[in-house]
């Protein structure tokens, strides 16, 4: 059975998706597609034979030639797209943010325990990507005894202007805080931000590096560096240093070089690059729970959490002091 997937947003990563689910994923194709700029829509349809360019993402969901759908559309849109899929009882895999409020998520939450059925997953790439799984799975495998402390950086070259402050957590760091939680299978409790000196490549509305400090229930504490305008490459690290031993994210693949009387690798610069292969797994895996009936990767709770975290951040962001991160008790439905 072929999934027919309807995609609302085509911007950058909704093209992205496209051309995955178009060209190397199995099982899957678009038939259909939703964008608030239609001439959009219609540039990217004319890519693709036999799909249908839709008004509204409304009218996409309630289609009755969609089987399930991906949001990647801004993200204030998600709640609204994320809960019409739902009520339509249709898969729907949505990129990061699920929804830019904690309540948002939580809505979103009660709507899909409400029908019985798990039917959203949330764009968290980076459980999928292979060196990812590879720490966790030494994690698991209790290689490196209990974890005590994490220490990880997010470093990108640069961003652009309008890249400020709050981006560095609702964008940026997000990504760590669903994998970190992920990866050793703890909540978090409480989140404190520091701000070292800033980079001379910053600019006023952005403080450039900060150090985000997470406690997790069990007493592990991650430091978390976000360092934005660190010219140098895309570089994500992440070490967790356990009773018995420390296990780092292994680097990406690269040819070491030994030249010029140097010996080097070379540092990716481009962030979709980083993580493309993870993008490639997680959708398959999307494509392939979507037709059993059960999504089952990153779900609404975890986008749920991530947003109570990320609220957390801000707050300590704003404030300099340890905010507790806060969130419901996790429903059993998502147990
Ligand atoms: P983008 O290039 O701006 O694309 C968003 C698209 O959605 C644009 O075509 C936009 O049209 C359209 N749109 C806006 N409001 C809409 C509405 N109400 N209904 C339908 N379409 C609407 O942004 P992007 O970089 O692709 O990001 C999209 C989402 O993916 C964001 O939530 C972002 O955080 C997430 N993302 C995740 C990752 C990841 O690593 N997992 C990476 C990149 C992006 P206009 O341009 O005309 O407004």
């Amino acid at each position: 059975m072929t999934l027919n997937v309807g995609v609302i947003g085509v911007g950058m990563i909704g093209r992205e998706h496209i051309a995955r689910l178009t060209d190397k994923l199995v099982g899957a194709k678009v038939v259909a597609l939703a964008d608030v700029n239609a001439k959009s829509a219609e540039e990217a349809a004319a890519g693709l034979p036999g799909a249908k360019v839709y008004p509204t993402g409304e009218a996409l969901i309630a289609a009755a030639g969609v089987d399930a759908v991906v949001v990647t559309s801004w993200g204030p849109t998600h709640e609204g797209y994320v809960l019409g899929a739902i009520k339509a009882g249709k898969p729907v895999f949505c990129e990061k943010p699920l929804a830019t409020t904690a309540e948002a998520c939580l809505r979103i939450v009660e709507a899909e325990i409400a029908t019985g059925r798990h039917l959203v997953q949330v764009g968290f790439q980076r459980r999928y990507d292979k060196g990812y799984r590879a720490l966790k799975k030494a994690i698991d495998d209790g290689v490196i005894g209990a974890p005590l402390m994490i220490h990880c950086a997010h470093r990108n070259p640069s961003v652009p202007e309008a890249y400020v402050s709050d981006m560095a957590i609702v964008d940026t760091f997000i990504h760590e805080i669903d994998a970190l939680r992920w990866l050793i299978d703890d909540d978090y409790v409480s989140a404190q931000v520091l701000t070292p000196r800033n980079t001379k490549h910053t600019h006023a509305k952005l403080n450039d590096p900060i150090i985000v400090l997470i406690a997790t229930k069990s007493g592990v504490r991650i430091d978390g560096e976000v360092f934005v305008n660190c010219r140098y490459g895309y570089d994500i690290r992440c070490e967790v240093v356990g009773e018995e031993g420390v296990a780092s994210l292994p680097e990406p693949e690269s040819v070491v070089l030994r030249k010029d009387a140097k010996l080097s690798t070379a540092i990716m610069q481009d962030w979709k690059l980083r993580f493309i292969d993870s993008y490639d797994v997680e959708l398959q895996d999307w494509i392939e729970a979507a037709k059993s009936g059960k999504v089952s990767g990153p779900n609404a709770w975890d986008g749920y959490f991530a947003a109570v975290t990320a609220d957390a951040c801000l707050k300590a962001m704003r404030t300099g002091e340890v905010a507790p991160i806060v969130a419901r008790a996790r429903p059993a439905f998502y147990a």
